[in-house]
């Protein structure tokens, strides 16, 4: 148990990739002796301890950088419940050490050729590079502001490599006019409404068109989920470019858990190459939650703030992460997701601030059943002035039965308050689950629209399998897209000649 860190530590300490001298050797371990009994330090060679108030995050199980994922909770990691979510305890530390704005600072992802070895040796390369005497009087005998500088000198070109130059300032896309349908929607100041559709599982592409069509006139978009639950479907690529082929307009989601930064940026280019121009980055479910052989679950290359960065700046940049130029870059819409009811609010609002500051143009919600929870989350964004920089839309999933409300209970970052639970209890009884579930889906929606001047902009709705409801319920919810034009009946189509 690490003295001042939180929790029991749950990676191993990273080996360095290649042979090292002796020297190099007796530092490291020195380094690891000190700083894992003090910081739960893993030796990730990457030193930002600075930022996250002296707590190592490279505990936490999917090696997150900037922050908590969706499923973290005051009480424990999602992932392995024995343990804290040693983001909730950062941002609980950093709130006490009044640090809790340095957590905005967009930090990179693992230069692999460090993992392992000492960040003294860069410490002491920054000292000597900014004069060792003056750096050393300046950090002795400075007070306040100027000693803060001096500090930050050397250790933020130590977390902040050329090749990333993170930061903690808002990136605004350097492009005006909209890439999508979805960025017009917004921008033309309607209550969007984009749904779901989960990939098929073989190769048949049958229901997926029938689904696309069945809801292409009463959606902006479709999203396409990136192996939810980190259980293999169809590739969201290959269902987005199926959608655009149905003149449908897709959101492809792409989810940090599956990708490498190699594969992450090749793949963005195909996307676009392809005609997708919305894509949502998320750092996806653990492993955790998918059948059998598990794969691995103690790290991503990359996380959701980090692809929002890299994405942001191959589109308004015109360059890969490493530097090289993109002659033609990619064209997109950016989101991310949200998360009201992960962790706490505040902790939250920092967590979709650095997210938006990174380059978040939209964001889709986790499941939204508390109208108030969301209020709570959403007044934490407006003190961040952040609401004008990025469209919302909550997620909703209609209720189908009792079971799938108890399992919605269960659901990582999910909240459903007592009363929805008592109704479909009661429902099933009845014996009209479905029907109560919709009504309460509708009730929501009508709340939900009710925040549209307090920087709610749209719904996501998520059937979860249930895509014939979405018509009825944009219809009944009075959210039918402008130029609404209603598909003929399925038997007035059957009786053309073919
Ligand atoms: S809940 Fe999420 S962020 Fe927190 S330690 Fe677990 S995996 Fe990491």
């Amino acid at each position: 148990m690490p003295i001042f860190t939180p929790g029991r530590r749950w990676q191993p300490a990273y080996s360095p990739f290649k042979q090292e001298s002796f020297g190099s050797r007796l530092m490291e371990n020195l380094e690891y002796t000190l700083k894992g009994p003090l910081f739960g330090c893993r030796m990730c060679g990457n030193c930002m301890l600075q930022e996250t108030a002296f707590i190592c995050p490279m505990e936490c199980p999917k090696g997150l950088r900037n922050g908590p994922c969706g499923g973290s909770t005051p009480e424990h990691c999602y992932v392995d419940k024995t343990r804290p979510c040693i983001w909730y305890k950062i941002y609980e530390r950093s709130f006490a050490m009044g640090r809790q704005e340095m957590l905005l600072e967009v930090l990179p992802p693992l230069d692999w050729e460090k993992v392992g070895t000492d960040t003294w040796k860069d410490v002491v390369s920054e000292v000597k590079k900014n004069g060792t005497g003056k750096v050393v009087k300046s950090l002795v005998l400075d007070q306040g502001e100027k000693r803060w500088k001096t500090w930050d000198l050397i250790f933020r070109s130590v977390r902040q490599p050329d090749w990333w130059q993170g930061d903690d300032q808002y990136h605004a896309p350097a492009y005006s006019e909209p890439v999508s349908n979805l960025e017009k929607a917004f921008k033309a100041g309607q209550f969007v409404v984009a749904c779901e559709i989960a990939p098929p599982l073989s190769v048949s592409t049958k229901k997926l068109i029938e689904n696309i069509n069945l809801v292409k006139p009463y959606v902006t978009a479709i999203n396409f989920t990136d192996n939810a639950s980190a259980t293999p479907r169809m590739t969201s690529w290959a269902c987005s470019r199926i959608a655009v082929e149905n003149g449908a307009e897709p959101v492809m989601q792409i989810a940090a858990r599956d990708r490498t930064r190699a594969s992450l940026q090749g793949e963005i280019l195909g996307a676009s190459a392809m005609g997708v121009r919305n894509v949502l980055a998320i750092t996806g479910d653990s492993p955790v939650l998918a059948p059998s052989p598990r794969g691995r679950m103690d790290i991503n290359d990359m996380d959701a703030i980090q692809m929002v960065w890299i994405l942001r700046r191959m589109r308004d940049e015109g360059h890969y992460l490493d530097g090289r130029e993109i002659k033609f870059p990619p064209k997109f819409f950016l989101g991310a997701a949200a998360a009201p009811f992960a962790s706490d609010p505040k902790f939250q609002a920092i967590r979709e601030h650095k997210k938006v500051n990174a380059g978040a143009q939209f964001f889709q919600t986790n499941l939204v059943y508390d109208i108030d929870g969301m209020e709570i989350w959403l007044n934490e964004l407006a003190k961040r002035n952040i609401l004008d920089k990025v469209y919302i839309m909550v997620g909703i999933t209609p209720l189908k039965s009792a079971k799938m409300t108890r399992f919605m209970t269960q659901v990582p970052g999910v909240f459903v308050p007592e009363a929805i639970i008592k109704r479909m209890e009661a429902a099933a009884t009845a014996g009209n689950e479905q029907a109560e579930g919709v009504q309460i889906a509708l009730e929501l929606i009508e709340k939900i629209k009710g925040y549209e001047k307090q920087g709610i902009h749209g719904l996501h709705i998520m059937p979860v399998g249930w895509e014939d409801i979405v018509p009825r319920l944009v219809t009944e919810a009075g959210l039918l897209p402008p130029g609404f034009i209603a598909p003929e009946p399925a038997s007035a189509q059957a009786a053309k000649p073919a």
